[in-house]
């Protein structure tokens, strides 16, 4: 398949905003393209080339990026840097310089999907020295015979900021649309993402074997699931109204870092919470499984916490971090050791256990887990008394916890989901201060005083799926100690944009803009509407966005969640009408 013809649909996918109208381009587009390129189109849709889970990234830094056009182009790098700055977007400043380069080539036969895929994949993985060449050479050569609307697409996308706006479940109605001629089986093909969030593979599924493709789509030893997730409410009593006053399983809440742990006998992955492979900060932990596990076949769920190793007692979740390092991992073992504390059970042997009830898996966990010092199953409480849970999140919180995960005895387990299966209970919910929120920090505003030479304060975004836009939520300047104030900048150096980066909307000008990359929790008194920030916009009141009133960052920076896994616009749009709902 040619690349120009991608390219004209994406140009055609970028003007339009409504879903419906999308998903019917998109499924054009994938009616179009052969089934062994199938899966190459969808990755590259997204923006990606492999799944999330294998860490292929692309993301060329901006100044090769511009190194790279100005190979291509002939034009000096003062004056593609000027175009750029000029366009607010590389890739229209591609498609501008290219076009004016003169050499009378109207259109381009020859760039083909494959060739453009496969150039991407080989940049992507060059690593070491040398590379740098390697990658520029390929990325050069690509724009040099692209046409300046191939040209649009390929800058943005080796640059990481090829947003059409497709969100993924975009991809799978188009799915349906193309090959199955409806809609009528998006919560089977839903699961079948969630279970193997890989949308390649998922659509090449069902384009070859229809719903019997998906069908056949099962939980796989080795292939991370996206977990499920917990709602919240502010008191036991609400909680139990909302499971249908029955007895619910208050387990503790655990604070430090969830595990998905696959095991294949003596082959042991750990994938995080991003379903990232993590499994080289944590060898120990792979090393408990294999000794205290006694399914040799098993995807386990657990929460890695640091303990006190002379009192058995958790720590709170800055000491785990510590163990988030490429190097000196044997000697942050001994220094920071850890008990795994398993909550759940998804397979076990040849049986996928996400359709059983929490009790059955819970049952199968205790007899897979032998419980030892540092390897524990989270405790859990069973009862309809609101009394009673109240009491044990006290003694949770007593015990270094958040609080409680309560969950529905009767619930399956639902992948990717953030339902009220499972309800967050932590004690901040009871006072005026709304639950900690992880938000992507999108730009920063240079300090004054002590904090000059350095950011001051930070402007954060909040992901609005719908429209798969990031849109400003707060700024935030305190709560941040020295180290951290040190420590953010270099965090944040290699996402650092001239221009405000595609996808993300914003009133508020800063200093500095920065593609959303890295995740902070904040805490805050609480939300209010603004009439500058973008987040929910128009959601409340017409005009007005929702902002947060006294934020405070909390010390922590999620790099456990993907700026999409940040609080959601919907979840502030609830945490607001919850609020409200309260002071009314
Ligand atoms: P938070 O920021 O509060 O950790 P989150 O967005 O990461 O929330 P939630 O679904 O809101 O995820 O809360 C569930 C999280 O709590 C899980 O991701 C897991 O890391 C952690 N956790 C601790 N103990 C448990 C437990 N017993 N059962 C499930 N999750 C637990």
């Amino acid at each position: 398949m040619l690349y120009s013809e991608v390219a004209s649909k994406y140009a055609a996918l970028e003007a339009i905003s409504g879903r419906n109208e999308m998903t019917s381009v998109l499924a054009e587009l994938l009616r179009e393209t052969p089934r062994d390129e199938l899966a190459l189109l969808v990755y590259l849709t997204q923006g990606k080339l492999r799944p999330d889970y294998e860490g292929v990234e692309l993301g060329l830094a901006e100044k090769l990026a511009l190194r790279a056009l100005s190979s291509a182009s002939g034009v000096p790098q003062d004056k593609v840097y000027a175009a750029y700055v000029k366009h607010g977007d590389l890739g229209t400043a591609a498609e501008d310089l290219l076009r004016n380069r003169g050499q009378g080539t109207l259109f381009n036969e020859g760039l083909t999907l494959r060739r453009v895929y496969d150039t991407l994949l080989r940049t992507a993985k060059q690593s070491g020295s040398g590379s740098v060449e390697t990658k520029l050479r390929g990325v050069a050569s690509l724009l040099n015979d692209a046409s300046p609307l191939e040209a649009r697409f390929i800058m943005r996308t080796v640059t990481g900021e090829l947003r059409l706006g497709v969100a993924d479940y975009t991809v799978l109605d188009a799915a349906a649309e193309a090959f199955l001629g409806g809609k009528g089986a998006r919560a089977d093909i839903e699961r079948a993402y969630n279970v193997h969030p890989d949308l390649g593979f998922v659509v090449e599924s069902v384009a070859s074997k229809g719903m019997k493709g998906i069908e056949a789509i099962t939980v796989e030893v080795g292939v991370p699931i996206r977990p499920m997730l917990a709602e919240r409410l502010s008191s036991a009593a609400d909680i139990v109204r909302k499971m249908g006053d029955k007895a619910v399983t208050a387990e503790y809440k655990l604070d430090g870092e969830r595990l998905q742990i696959h095991r294949d006998g003596d082959v042991v992955e750990l994938f995080s919470r991003r379903l990232e492979v993590i499994t080289s900060h944590y060898p120990d932990a792979a090393d408990l499984v294999k000794k205290h596990v006694s399914a040799k076949r098993a995807i386990l769920e657990a929460e890695v916490v640091a303990i006190n190793e002379d009192t058995g007692e958790y720590l709170p979740f800055q000491e785990l971090m510590h163990r988030r390092r490429k190097h000196g991992v044997d000697q942050a073992i001994a220094d920071y050791p850890v008990a795994l504390n398993f909550f759940d059970m998804l397979l076990v042997g040849k049986s996928d256990l996400t359709g059983k009830p929490y009790t059955f898996r819970r049952k199968k966990l205790v007899e897979a887990v032998e419980e030892t010092e540092r390897t524990r199953l989270v405790p859990a409480k069973t009862t309809s008394a609101p009394a009673e849970i109240e009491a044990y999140m006290e003694e949770a919180i007593e015990n270094g916890c958040e609080g409680l995960v309560v969950k529905d005895p009767a619930s399956t387990y639902r992948a990717g989901a953030r339902e009220f299966a499972w309800i967050k209970l932590k004690r901040e919910y009871r006072s005026e201060l709304t639950d900690t929120m992880d938000l992507a920090i999108i730009g920063a505003f240079h300090g004054r005083g002590r904090r000059a030479g350095t950011y001051g304060t930070y402007l954060l975004g909040t992901f609005d799926g719908r429209r798969s836009v990031f849109t400003s939520v707060a700024k935030v300047g305190t709560g941040f100690s020295d180290e951290d104030l040190e420590k953010l900048p270099k965090l944040l150096k290699p996402f650092e944009s001239h221009v405000r980066p595609p996808g993300v909307e914003s009133n508020m000008v800063p200093d500095v803009w920065f593609r959303p990359h890295v995740v902070i929790e904040i805490i805050a008194a609480e939300l209010t509407l603004s009439p500058i920030h973008t987040a929910a916009i128009g959601r409340i009141r017409p005009g007005a966005g929702i902002s947060l009133r006294f934020p405070k960052f909390t010390g922590k920076v999620r790099d456990d969640k993907s700026p999409e896994d940040s609080t959601s616009v919907e979840e502030i749009v609830a945490m607001y009408n919850r609020q409200t709902k309260k002071i009314g």
